[in-house]
């Protein structure tokens, strides 16, 4: 597949090449942008092009290199990483986010101020009352705030690279289709759709309109989560054998759209129990292979009249490995995963909330049993996850986390939906290979 930025290197001028066509030389700093004819230098190469596609990277040498800082703490007490490198606000990705509701409010707009190549330039809401309160809380011009209606005009705002769908499940196919093209770059909340055909043709709207896709499966850019995998990738602790997983929380509202089958898919699974497959899925590096089902729904419960209360499957990997996930929308809130593996174990707790991840190990040592915690410095996942888009799209990479990602979580889950029905084993025969992801990424 070409790239999109390749793609817009034969399409436009890029914003190096234009500014060395005006033969001057621009320090884009973060209070001392140069203007030039009025217009800062992401705005005159908006304006060298025909689409508003992303700028390719032109990070001035050196904003990359962390500070180095005189060393005073021993090395374990550092909680904090390098110092961050982030980019000048001229030269950072903007982002559109659509649908103002609880996770667009409580984490990723917030997320948006800490980021270092991405910021917050639009919103698309359908209530103009909270739009208006949102943008003067954030500082977002009248004229970048959109209506559901007015959405397909992004096309002509310069301001924005990105689009983040940040809606209803059953509506992502159409904002992220929409989206693409109106020749934005596409940052599509999990679960990528409610159904596997909506994540293939999402996929090939974006491959068409040449905009890079991403779903958004925070976890896979979270230290803890991250370090683990490495752990077992490694064999630190011998062979991984099995995996135990669960998502869990407590449900209030059944007049929510995440009760209703149309607008969210499914129940726990699609919700909170994908975090539990995705994580197995980019722990292991390894695809299922089949795929076995329960799940149950308290009868009268009008929570549960259309999804489902309870999910609970198992997986099995190709290299041996059997996972056992379940998920669940009516208990006390427990999210956790634990690997048993040859001569040890690793346990994740609040292994998929926003923070808070706590990881132990246990490793057989003769005839005794060491545990310890390791300790690692948290970050904001969300901003983790949006630094990393951005940077897809400054150096023009594929996203570690692409829109295949997303339809492979779909494959697996109808599976588990048919077992469950069936109530016997589904094998999966469609699986994507690895290579489907862009390069690891950076982390600071
Ligand atoms: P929410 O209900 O709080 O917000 C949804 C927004 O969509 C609201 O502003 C609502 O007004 C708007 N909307 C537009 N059309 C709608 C319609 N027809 N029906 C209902 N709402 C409509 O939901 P949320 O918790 O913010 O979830 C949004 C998306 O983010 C979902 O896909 C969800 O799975 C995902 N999510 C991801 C995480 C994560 O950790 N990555 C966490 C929570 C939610």
């Amino acid at each position: 597949m070409e790239e999109n930025g390749t793609a817009a290197k034969k399409e436009n001028i890029s914003r190096k090449d234009f500014l060395s066509l005006t033969g001057k030389t621009v320090a884009a700093g973060a209070a001392g942008s140069i203007a030039l004819g009025g217009l800062l230098p992401n705005e005159l190469w908006a304006q060298s092009t025909t689409r508003a596609m992303s700028p390719p990277a032109d990070i001035p040498p050196g904003t990359e290199d962390p500070i180095v800082l005189e060393e005073w703490k021993s090395a374990v007490d550092q909680q904090s990483g390098p110092t961050p490198t982030p980019l000048p606000p001229g030269m950072r990705i903007r982002y559109a986010v659509v649908g103002l509701g609880h996770l667009a409010l409580e984490e990723i707009i917030p997320a948006l101020g800490s980021c270092k190549k991405s910021k917050l330039t639009a919103l698309v809401s359908g209530s103009p009352e909270k739009m208006k309160k949102v943008a003067a809380q954030y500082g977002i011009k009248a004229e970048n705030c959109y209506s559901y209606q007015t959405y397909d005009q992004l096309k002509n705002n310069r301001e924005v690279d990105v689009i983040y769908i940040v809606l209803p499940n059953s509506l992502h196919k159409e904002y992220v289709i929409r989206g693409a093209k109106a020749g934005k770059h596409i940052l599509c909340e999990k679960p990528m759709a409610v159904s596997s055909k909506e994540c293939e043709e999402m996929i090939e709207a974006c491959e068409a309109a040449k905009v890079k896709l991403m779903i958004a499966y925070r976890i896979q850019y979270q230290p803890h989560n991250r370090k683990l995998r490495e752990l077992v990738q490694q064999k630190t602790f011998g062979v991984p054998k099995f995996i135990e997983a669960s998502n869990s929380q407590s449900s209030a509202n059944p007049a929510h759209w995440r009760h209703k089958k149309a607008l969210a898919g499914g129940g726990a699974l699609p919700d909170i129990g994908l975090y539990c497959l995705n994580t197995n899925r980019f722990i292991l590096g390894e695809e299922p292979t089949e795929v076995f089902a329960y799940s149950y729904s308290t009868p009268g419960n009008p929570l549960f009249t259309e999804v489902e209360e309870l999910i609970s499957w198992q997986m099995r990997f190709p290299s041996g490995v059997i996972a056992n996930c379940s998920s669940d929308y009516n208990v006390h809130e427990s999210r956790h995963y634990r690997v048993l593996c040859e001569k040890g174990w690793l346990n994740m707790d609040k292994a998929y909330a926003y923070k808070g991840q706590k990881l132990m190990t246990a490793k057989a040592e003769g005839k005794m049993e060491k545990q310890e915690e390791i300790g690692l410095a948290e970050n904001d996942q969300f901003a983790a996850e949006m630094d990393h888009f951005s940077d897809c799209i400054l150096n023009n990479k594929r996203p570690f986390t692409p829109g295949e990602e997303g339809l492979q979580d779909h494959i697996v889950m109808e599976a588990i939906y048919q077992s469950a029905r069936e109530g016997k084993p589904v094998k999966l025969t469609h699986n994507l290979k690895s290579t489907m992801r862009g390069p690891e990424p950076k982390t600071e």
